[in-house]
C-alpha cells in the first residue's frame, strides 16, 4: 500500500512539472507554436488517460469509487468502471457531472486542471500557428 501511495505522488509532481513546463514554454520566446501545440496535446492525453487518480465512478452503494485510477477518462481496474465512465464522457453527454466527481479529490482538480490548461494552450498555439 505504501508503494502505491509514493507512486501516485510521484504522478501528481509529473502533472504539475508537466503543467509548469507548458507555461514555460509560452514565456520561452525561441519556442514555437508548434512546439508548443505539441507539447500541450500531449499533456492533455497525459491527464486523460494517464495521470494518476481516483477512479469516481458510482459504486452500487450510490457512492463514489475510492479506488486508484489512470486518467480522467479512464476507471480503476474494474470493468465496468471503465465503460461506466467512457459512457459518461461521450454518450450520455454529462461532463458537468463527471467534472464534479473529478473536482472531488485533490489528485483529481490538479489533473483536471492540467487537462484544461492543456487543452487552451494547445488550441490557443495551433490558432497562433494557422494565423502567423
Ligand atoms: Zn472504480
Amino acid at each position: 500500500m505504501v508503494g502505491r501511495k509514493k507512486k501516485g505522488r510521484l504522478g501528481n509532481l509529473w502533472t504539475g512539472l508537466a503543467l509548469i513546463a507548458v507555461v514555460l514554454l509560452w514565456t520561452a520566446p525561441a519556442v514555437g507554436p508548434g512546439m508548443i501545440a505539441i507539447v500541450s496535446a500531449f499533456l492533455v492525453l497525459y491527464c486523460l488517460f494517464l495521470a494518476p487518480t481516483w477512479c469516481c465512478a458510482t459504486t452500487r452503494k450510490n457512492d463514489f469509487c475510492r479506488n486508484n485510477a489512470s486518467g480522467i477518462l479512464l476507471g480503476c481496474h474494474l470493468q465496468q468502471h471503465k465503460w461506466q465512465k467512457l459512457k459518461m464522457a461521450f454518450l450520455q453527454q454529462r461532463p458537468v457531472e463527471a467534472l464534479r466527481r473529478m473536482l472531488s479529490n485533490m489528485s483529481g482538480i490538479a489533473t483536471s486542471l492540467s487537462a484544461a490548461a492543456g487543452t487552451v494552450s494547445a488550441g490557443v498555439a495551433t490558432v497562433t500557428l494557422l494565423t502567423r
